[in-house]
């Protein structure tokens, strides 16, 4: 089966392909700006049929209650996807800009083999907890905990890496016996309508268990938040986005999970290797040109080295430039629209206009008069209050900040409304350890060290977002309780 024959894709809902009430639109190619393809463009009454498709598939199926039966389902599902690897990463290429470094991680293939860690948790988490006998009001009972999935989940997802969150939304959220309705960024529809065929025509997924909805109207989005029939939202995308959602499901006393927007801190501790440190900073930020929440995006450098840190960034940058994400080898492709590309090149201008001084990049690469590419860009100058220092760019825009000594780089890591990843580089163990311990985010690295896989719980403190991602705690987002109580 070819993923996309007419380079067109249709809805999922209740087990069926169908076109969007309101037609279809365009898919563009970032790095060449060229149309690719269209995604059918789902309607208010489109989103409807999902989430009463939803609803019902998990009332009135055994899906919730069959562990083995879903970690079948979900494996399928990655054997299925597997076997198109190559069409995916292509496409993660052509609609994302996702280098092609990218696409064999976490662009693609690692999100893909990871659904297989969910299939093992529907077949081996503890469904029961014995609490054993206790005696409330001197009556003896025995009690225990039932684990249930908690119903239907509407999961919102960005543009960014679309295959790892989406996969990390119904992964889990499959796996724990909810039924699902995704809707995701108008900007890569094609990423979740080509899954959502796959699942249709390979895999024995119930009908109403998982529901796709690409649309160009972010108001979908909203209209999901909503529904009372929805009893979980999983919302990755910015933080101004997020507020909203939580406001709207404030009224239905929705729970919602969110995974929200970033602005990490890069530590060089004064005993730490700094050309290898900075060089690792310039790769990072340029990294799928800067657009990840979880990129550190603020290196802070020790007073006394910051000329020497400038000096090597720089250098590091000047052999990473923005180029064809189809090209072996290149780390930074383009951004994904013209808007993005617009709100990166503002920052840029408003660095200048605080005082910044543009140690690199600042613009478009030379040669190239199509696609959203910035340059790998440097800025030095300002210190933590600058906007630049304070806003998530979501560019490939590294502000560089000096710091007086360790308990400082923590105050100024700490001095953001973000909470989400951090790095630490240094030679000395008891000083790693009081950066780690005192930096207020969801994950660390340390000189390097790379937490993403399937196991690792991912999410942000403060504004960073509510709830995790992944792992045993981001299944457990998934699930509700249940205490239930006998005389002994
Ligand atoms: P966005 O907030 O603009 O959109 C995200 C999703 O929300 C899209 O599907 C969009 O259609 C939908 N949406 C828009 N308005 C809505 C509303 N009022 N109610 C419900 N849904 C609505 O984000 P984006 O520009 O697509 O993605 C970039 C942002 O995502 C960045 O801020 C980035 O940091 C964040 N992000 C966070 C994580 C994380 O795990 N913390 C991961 C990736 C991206």
């Amino acid at each position: 089966m070819a993923l996309r024959p007419d380079n067109s894709s249709d809805l999922l809902i209740d087990g069926k392909l169908v076109p969007g009430s309101r037609g279809a639109f365009d898919i563009v190619n970032p790095a060449t700006e060229a149309v690719i393809g269209q995604a059918a463009d789902a309607g208010p009454d489109d989103l409807d049929a999902a989430i009463e498709a939803a609803r019902r598939a998990f009332d009135t199926t055994d899906w919730s209650r069959d562990h083995t039966f879903r970690a079948t389902c979900l494996r399928q599902l990655r054997d299925a996807l597997l076997a198109h690897a190559d069409e995916f990463k292509a496409l993660a290429t052509e609609e994302i800009g996702a280098p092609s470094f990218l696409t064999g991680g976490p662009q693609f293939q690692g999100p893909a083999e990871d659904l297989g860690y969910f299939a093992d948790l529907a077949e081996n988490y503890g469904w029961t907890k014995d609490l054993g006998e206790a005696k409330p009001m001197g009556i003896p009972n025995v009690r225990e905990v039932r684990y249930e999935g908690a119903g239907v989940v509407g999961a919102i997802t960005p543009w960014n890496f679309p295959h790892q969150i989406n996969f990390a939304k119904i992964g889990p959220a499959l796996a724990a016996g909810c039924t699902v309705v995704l809707k995701p960024a108008p900007d890569t529809p094609w990423a979740a309508a080509l899954v959502g065929k796959v699942i249709a025509e390979e895999t024995d997924f119930p009908p109403g268990v998982v529901n796709i909805v690409t649309s160009s109207d972010h108001a979908l989005g909203e209209q999901l938040v909503r529904d009372p029939r929805v009893d979980i939202i999983s919302f990755t995308g910015s933080t101004a986005t997020g507020r909203k959602v939580m406001a709207a499901a404030s009224e239905t006393l929705t729970k919602v999970f969110l995974e929200l927007g970033g602005k990490s801190a890069f530590i060089v501790l004064d005993d730490a290797d700094l050309a290898g440190a900075c060089s690792m900073a310039a790769f990072s930020v340029v990294t799928h040109a800067g657009q990840g929440c979880a990129i550190t995006t603020r290196l802070l450098v020790p007073r006394a080295k910051l000329d020497e840190a400038i000096a090597a960034t720089r250098d590091a940058m000047a052999g990473l430039r923005a180029d064809d994400p189809s090209k072996p080898g290149t780390i930074c492709g383009p951004l994904i629209s013209a808007v993005q590309r617009d709100r990166v090149e503002g920052y840029i201008k408003l660095a200048v206009d605080e005082g910044g001084t543009i140690e690199c990049g600042g613009g478009r690469p030379a040669g190239k008069d199509k696609g959203f590419f910035v340059e790998p860009t440097l800025i030095s100058g300002l210190d933590n209050s600058a906007r630049v220092a304070q806003e998530e760019i979501f560019g490939p825009v590294l502000v560089i900040i000096a710091h007086d000594g360790d308990d400082d780089a923590i105050r100024i890591a700490n001095d953001s409304p973000y909470g989400l990843s951090g790095m630490v580089y240094g030679s000395d163990e008891d000083r790693i350890n009081h950066v780690v311990n005192s930096v207020r985010t969801g994950t660390m690295g340390v000189n390097g060290g790379i937490w993403y896989a399937a196991d690792v719980p991912f999410g942000g403190y403060k504004a960073s977002g509510i709830g995790r991602e992944m792992g045993v705690a981001g299944f457990e987002e998934y699930l509700e309780s249940k205490a239930v109580a006998r005389p002994a």
